[in-house]
């Protein structure tokens, strides 16, 4: 088998957009992010991810783009996949955006032959990069989760990544764990998980509860600052969080037969605060055999998870990317 070389790796969310260069076996040479510009158009947010390549592949001292192995992108849905058209949530400034083409245009090596360029769903490349090199790794069943902004997952199953009709399996935060009380969701429904667990709606329903009313800019960090203090508001809105949580996972590991599910993003850091009432709900909600072995642990690689995903979407072959085989079907975009 020959050498391969690096791969020019990106993780694309609303706060931030990390950027980096992984030898092929998933370790970071260089890495670096900067903050999503905010209300700006289409043009400015590509030349700040630009720059930020330009940066990373100069720091890895990548002189010739035909010395990488390929591209490989994570980034906040929802987006027509696998073209690689991105309309994230929480960046509005990209509408439809051919990211995957663009990459191509400006950074792929434009010697003949297989020269992968790969985009998927943010918390699917976390999944992956959980899978390959993080806490699932030996696991052919793994659930990934990112829990922060938005709740988002991506379900590995049988050592492959699930897909699904339009690439967008693994919508863990819409499934329902409140159908009558629940909060409305971005989606539209009522009751969806990341309508619970998402950081700015536990802030806006302990706010509503009596915590800090009516300051602005508070956080999900200031929050669980202030649950570890013991502020009983404070601890509620994370035991909320971790009950709605451990629901959705109950659903997805009887459905899945999960063995792992391992948890990202900025809420996963507040540790017991959400993963003592996450445990709780999970055994009320798991009865039978199978289901009680299933893991909880929080995501092994840390806030690298994107970047070593979007690594293992380019050099593991059909493991965690099919998005270029034949279809039966045309892709759908889900909205
Ligand atoms: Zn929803």
């Amino acid at each position: 088998m020959t050498k391969r070389g690096p791969v020019l790796v990106i993780d694309i969310g609303g706060t931030k957009m990390a950027a980096g260069v992984a030898e092929a076996g998933g370790r970071l040479i260089t890495w670096s992010q900067v903050p999503t510009p905010r209300d700006v158009d289409a043009e400015k947010l590509w030349r700040t991810l630009e720059s930020l390549l330009i940066q990373v592949l100069k720091v890895a001292k990548i002189d010739d783009l035909c010395e990488l192995s390929g591209i490989g992108c994570g980034c906040g849905g929802p987006m027509e996949w696998p073209a690689g058209l991105v309309s994230p949530l929480n960046i509005p400034g990209w509408r439809d955006f051919p990211l995957r083409d663009r990459l191509r245009e400006r950074f792929a090596c434009d010697a003949p032959g297989e020269y992968p360029v790969r985009v998927h769903n943010d918390a699917v490349a976390m999944a992956a990069g959980e899978h390959w090199r993080g806490a699932g790794r030996g696991r052919k069943n793994m659930l990934g989760m990112v829990v922060s902004t938005g709740v988002g997952g991506g379900l590995i199953l049988d050592n492959h990544l699930i897909d699904g009709a339009s690439g967008n399996a693994g919508h863990i935060g819409h499934i329902v764990v409140d159908p009558d009380d629940g909060p409305l969701c971005v989606c539209g429904g009522r009751g969806c998980l990341e309508a619970i667990a998402r950081g700015p709606a536990l802030v806006e329903w302990a706010q509503d509860e009596g915590w800090r009313p009516g300051q602005p800019g508070m956080t999900a960090k200031d929050l669980a600052g202030d649950a570890t203090q013991g502020h009983s508001v404070a601890r509620a809105a994370m035991r909320r969080a971790g009950r709605g949580l451990g629901i959705a996972i109950a659903s997805a590991t009887n459905l899945c037969d999960l063995e792992v599910v391992s948890i990202g993003g900025g809420l996963s850091q507040a540790g017991a605060l959400i993963f003592d009432p996450l445990q709780e709900s999970l055994a009320a909600h798991t009865m039978l055999d199978f289901a009680r072995e299933v893991l909880v642990v929080p995501a092994a690689l840390g806030q690298h998870a994107g970047l070593v995903g979007a690594a293992a979407l380019v050099v593991s072959g059909h493991q965690y990317w099919t998005g270029d085989l034949p279809r039966l079907a045309p892709p759908r975009v889900a909205r």
